[in-house]
């Protein structure tokens, strides 16, 4: 799939555009501070609905402005959509094909966009949180069933643990209530976690693939994923977990009443980096965790295409300066003639461009 036409109205700086985009590869240029990285965020919101940068979309809006406004046409190889959001103080609308989608749900997935920023680094080396949102937003933008349990698990979660905090308090008694409540989020639980096993496998499969293409390194990547309920294993079906998710809880029941939290499912969860066995969060240099972190967007793009048939959009925010040489002709080569793929860089300079054959060229000013 492709972005060919793409309008922007008040979205961080940018005021107004109108704009056409190659198919192939385009490559945003400009000094610092001129709407770079503002233009990629917007195109990946087009797509998401969301930033990559900030949770609130009141940010998103130019200053001194009430709404920001995307519209974007995408090319599919069985159909063509015209996609809009408009972003308000007050909340967001979307519109496919000019007709507004009630639910954000229906929407996300109609455009997909894979983004990789020099911040995706913290995907290895940050918090456990960081790697389950990421888990949540990309899968989420795949699978339409991921992204429904995901956020069902989060509403009876957040039920679940008000009711916890109830009982620690003694406002409530009915513990009968609360093992309702730990039955269902069990079930949703299953779902969640036997998804995530089944993407993250593939996921580990194509990375190592494409980390072996780009490192020019021998070592090998692997990805494994760490349920909170630790006897949960990978070979395990969705009936299996649900019931060992369902006796971890009831084997906590008193804990979690004491702590008025849940404290175990998959917003407990972890998963680890491995090269050649040993966990990269620990081990790996600089340069090793980011061709991990590059490595696990271009997996990505594989199950994208593996789950939909297309592949999704490619966004690169300053990733080209931190690569040497070798690595950027490796990059360009893996990723060329698949994905629409959009660079920003502060300079042509030192890049190995020559691979990429017509690049289409914006200066962002
Ligand atoms: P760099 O090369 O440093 O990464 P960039 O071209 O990627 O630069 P952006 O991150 O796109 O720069 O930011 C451009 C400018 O947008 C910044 O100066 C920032 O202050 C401004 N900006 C951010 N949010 C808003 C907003 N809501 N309204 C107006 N301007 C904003
Ligand atoms: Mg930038």
């Amino acid at each position: 799939m492709y972005l060919d036409h793409f309008i922007v109205q008040n979205y961080r700086n940018l005021e107004k555009i109108d704009t056409n985009f190659d198919s192939n590869v385009n490559i945003f240029i400009g000094k610092n501070a001129q709407g770079k990285t503002n233009l990629l965020e917007a195109i990946y919101f087009l797509a998401l609905t969301r930033s990559h940068r900030t949770s609130s979309d009141r940010e998103l809006i130019h200053f001194g402005n009430d709404y920001a406004n995307l519209m974007g046409h995408v090319h599919k190889s069985q159909v063509d959509l015209d996609l809009r959001v408009l972003i308000t103080k007050k909340g967001k609308k979307v519109w496919i094909n000019r007709v507004e989608q009630a639910k954000l749900s229906k929407y996300v997935g109609q455009l997909n966009a894979i983004l990789f920023s020099p911040e995706d680094l913290e995907l290895i080396k940050g918090a456990p949180a960081l790697r389950r949102r990421f888990m949540d937003q990309e899968f989420g933008q795949i699978n339409a069933e991921y992204l429904y349990f995901a956020s069902k698990y989060r509403q009876v979660l957040f039920q679940k643990n008000n009711y916890l905090k109830q009982l620690a308090k003694g406002q409530a008694k009915d513990q009968i209530f609360l093992d309702v409540l730990s039955d269902q989020l069990a079930g949703i639980a299953a779902e969640v976690i036997s998804r995530r096993f089944k993407f993250l496998r593939y996921l580990s499969h194509s990375a190592s693939d494409a980390y072996e293409h780009i490192s020019l390194a021998s070592e090998k990547l692997a990805i494994a994923y760490h349920p909170s309920v630790s006897n949960i294993t990978g070979d395990d079906n969705t009936e299996t977990i649900y019931h060992k998710v369902l006796n971890n809880f009831q084997k906590t029941k008193e804990m979690e009443i004491r702590k008025g939290t849940t404290l175990s499912g998959p917003h407990r969860d972890d998963i680890e980096f491995k090269l050649d066995g040993k966990d990269a969060h620990l081990y790996a240099s600089q340069g090793q965790q980011r061709s991990i972190a590059l490595s696990i967007k271009l997996a990505e793009i594989q199950l994208v295409h593996h789950l939909t048939d297309e592949y999704p959009l490619l966004l690169l925010d300053d990733v080209m300066s931190e690569l040497d040489h070798g690595r950027q002709r490796a990059l360009l080569n893996y990723i060329h003639g698949k994905t629409q793929t959009f660079i920003t860089t502060t300079d042509l300079e030192g890049i190995s461009w020559e691979i990429i054959k017509q690049p289409r060229i914006y200066h962002i000013q």
